[in-house]
């Protein structure tokens, strides 16, 4: 996306990327991953659409489309097609982390392994992975899955 954060209007995005930016962040926004490798000398590496590699990312990837790239990166996939992490959010290779709706999180009622796309557990997921990538040991203990709809009509009074 041209932006971070591209569902806020541009002018947030520029202050969120700076932010980021005077945090130590390396913001590289308008390309996409096309490969999560590893080099010569056994060091995980980016590859962008344009060819330019990062070294030594952490990588924590992210939501539905991300799933082809973990299929390319040779991650684990449970049998619901997301990925498999642990309490940790850590995918089969241990360098990488992983959230949101890609990711097989366990129903807190039933126990099963399953896929629950909702921005919730995505957001939550998304700081614990992130801590996690940092060196933080926080666990995801699962998602129930709830949701709540109405009708846009008032009910008569
Ligand atoms: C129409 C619609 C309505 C929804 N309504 C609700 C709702 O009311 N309540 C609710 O809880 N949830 C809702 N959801 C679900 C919610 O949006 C998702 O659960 C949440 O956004 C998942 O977050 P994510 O980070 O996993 O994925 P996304 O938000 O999809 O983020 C994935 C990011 O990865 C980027 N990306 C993908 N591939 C690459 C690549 N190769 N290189 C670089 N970047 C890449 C994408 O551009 C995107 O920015 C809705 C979803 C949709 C589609």
């Amino acid at each position: 996306m041209p932006t971070v954060m591209s569902m806020m209007d541009r002018e947030f995005g520029a202050m969120i990327a700076q932010e980021l930016v005077a945090s130590g962040v390396q913001v590289v926004t308008g390309i996409g991953v096309s490969a999560v490798g590893v080099d010569a000398e056994g060091q995980r590496i980016v590859t962008l659409a344009d060819g330019r590699q990062i070294g030594r990312p952490r990588p924590v990837l992210r939501g539905r489309e991300a799933g082809s790239l973990a299929k390319l990166a040779g991650l684990e996939i449970g049998p619901s097609g997301g990925l498999i992490v642990d309490e940790f959010l850590r995918t089969s290779d241990p360098h990488v982390w992983a959230a949101g709706d890609m990711v097989e999180v366990v129903q807190k009622i039933s126990g099963r392994h399953i896929r629950i796309p909702l921005a919730g557990p995505a957001n939550r997921q998304g700081r614990i992975a992130a801590s996690n990538a940092l060196g933080a040991k926080m666990h995801y203990d699962g998602a129930l899955g709830t949701s709540v709809v109405r009708s846009s009509r008032r009910p008569p009074r």
